[in-house]
């Protein structure tokens, strides 16, 4: 502690500074190498309060900007060292939806800040790794992408969105389309940096300081600041085949989802490359946007109403120039004999890039409307394939369709537990399958309760069904919520808690610890 009358004397200066700077010093003894990179002018709290879900605000006393790993590595050693801790939150790009990256009164730490750093993206090969990128925790996988893809490289294993930091995602699991035949992103690291909750700055791997390494891979940011990961590289391909199937039978529609991806592993490099599934409750005709052309679009309305839900099986095969004389004929080979309705089968040939960056065409139409900063009362569940059709009778049909919940994306689509290290933090279900369930809803801003409504009346009947639904991206109100969670893993993250955070200062907004 700081003696009295230096105390007084920062708070003189912090009343000097606050008529002049961007960066204040705030009213608390902090070195000038923290305090020059802090700030707490109402704008910068106010986005630093909430997150792209819009439904929780927490105020943090500052935004602290880092200039590189060290700053991160000297804030957090600072508060360890102080007997009035504050607690720390890493904020990627505030993409989380209940709170995770939030702290009342605490400080932010925004990851993006080091962004503009040059170096932050490196792209090697070495003859025992192969093609890699050594990629700072606050960059976009778009970023990545772009400078993996400038020299014909691309990662493995992608999110739908691409406009969410490595950190950010790496903290969770990140998955997608691409799962089924690499992993989560959590499976496809080779070596990260890591400041933990004691304000070392460490570098691990499995072989290297392995408990930090697995504990931070799907760690809710429990055990420290991902300030670097190495993420391993495949060959870029160049276009892809899109391809959309709509099916009324749930049965057909799973089914034929688990036959492609049994069919299309790893190995088969020339399997399909992307698989994921939706559900349509309504379409909104006529749309020229659509995937789905014009002409089609009566026809696929009509099927909604007679069946109330259609199901979406959605997969992409990649090319390019060497590969396009065949592709159409190769991907015909691998969707010969699914159940999908007769004729409703639909193809666009589009840029990798264009592909894998779809979610942002959405966003910018979204935001030219001024639906993108809404309220997100998502939820997410991993459910296991052997209660399948209980889920899709007890949710689908009793609560989606009767409720008619037509305002987001509902995502459904299987993945392989052997594509999870269950060394890493994340928790799946207890299956060789399960399945990826998003309910991304959008809402008002004064009705966002009526759909916090309905996902607590999933989770109810997945809980009373014994579904053993796992959520991804969780969020809980109590400890004893986070230990059912956890499970047989809880014991081993409080282990690592203690060793890596021993004074809980990361990442409260998880409300874990
Ligand atoms: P934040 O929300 O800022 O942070 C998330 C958590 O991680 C917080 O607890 C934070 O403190 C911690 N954290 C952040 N950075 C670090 C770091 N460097 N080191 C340690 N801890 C850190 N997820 C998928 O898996 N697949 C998808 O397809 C997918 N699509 C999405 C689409 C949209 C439109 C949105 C909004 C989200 C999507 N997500 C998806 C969810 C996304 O993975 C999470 O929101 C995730 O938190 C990443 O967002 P972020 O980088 O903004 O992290």
């Amino acid at each position: 502690m700081a003696a009295p009358n230096n105390f007084l004397l920062i708070i003189f200066n912090c009343v000097l500074i606050l008529q002049n700077a961007p960066f204040l010093a705030v009213a608390l003894p902090l070195p000038e190498a923290i305090s020059a990179k802090l700030r707490n002018d109402s704008e910068t709290i106010k986005l630093a309060s909430t997150d792209y879900g819009r439904i929780i605000e927490e105020k943090p006393y500052g935004v602290f900007f880092p200039g590189n790993g060290s700053d991160i590595a000297g804030l957090i050693q600072f508060m360890y060292g102080s007997p009035t801790p504050m607690d720390i939150a890493a904020r990627g790009h505030g993409h989380s939806v209940q709170g995770q990256s939030l702290v009342e009164n605490g400080i932010v730490v925004n990851m993006t800040s080091l962004g503009g750093l040059d170096g932050r993206i490196v792209v090697s090969t070495t003859t025992a790794l192969g093609p890699y990128a050594d990629v700072g925790g606050e960059q976009l996988w778009i970023d990545v992408l772009h400078a993996t893809m400038a020299k014909g490289l691309s990662p493995l294993s992608l999110t739908d969105y691409l406009r969410l930091t490595v950190g950010g995602t790496l903290s969770n699991a990140g998955v997608g389309g691409q799962t089924f035949r690499f992993g989560p992103q959590i499976s496809n690291v080779l070596e990260l940096d890591v400041v933990t909750g004691k304000g070392e700055l460490l570098t691990c791997s499995p072989t290297n300081n392995p408990e930090l390494f697995y504990g931070a891979l799907g760690g809710l940011g429990q055990f420290g600041v991902i300030t670097r990961a190495r993420i391993p590289l495949g060959p870029a391909p160049t276009r892809a085949k899109w391809v959309r199937m709509l099916y009324t039978n749930f049965s057909a529609f799973t089914s034929d989802q688990e036959l492609l991806i049994s069919n299309n592993g790893k190995e088969k490099s020339n399997g399909l490359n992307y698989l994921e599934g939706l559900l349509l409750l309504e379409l909104k005709a006529p749309d020229n946007s659509s995937f789905y052309p014009l002409p089609d679009q009566p026809k696929i309305s009509s099927l909604i109403s007679q069946h109330g839900i259609v199901y979406v099986l959605e997969v992409v095969k990649y090319y390019d120039q060497q590969s396009a004389g065949s592709v159409d004929q190769d991907l015909e080979k691998l969707l010969t004999g699914l159940r999908f309705e007769a004729g409703l089968k639909f193809i666009k040939d589009v840029s990798y890039e264009e592909f894998l960056d779809r979610v942002h065409t959405d966003e910018l139409a979204l935001r030219s409307l001024g639906l993108w900063d809404v309220p997100h009362p998502w939820l997410n569940l991993f459910i296991p394939k052997s209660k399948l059709f209980e889920f899709e009778w007890g949710v689908y049909r009793s609560i989606i369709q009767k409720r008619k919940l037509t305002t987001g994306v509902l995502l459904f689509y299987p993945i392989f537990k052997n594509k999870w290290d269950e060394k890493t933090s994340a928790v799946i279900p207890d299956e060789d399958v399960f399945y990826m369930a998003g309910f991304l809803f959008s809402s008002g801003f004064n009705n966002w309760q009526t759909f916090e409504e309905h996902n607590r009346d999933i989770l109810k009947f997945c809980a009373e069904a014994g579904i053993g639904a796992k959520l991804y991206l969780p969020h809980f109100e109590s400890q004893k919520e986070w230990i059912d969670h956890f499970g047989r893993k809880w014991p081993v993250f409080q282990q690592r808690k203690a060793l890596f955070d021993p004074k809980h200062l990361l990442s409260p907004g998880q409300k874990i610890f």
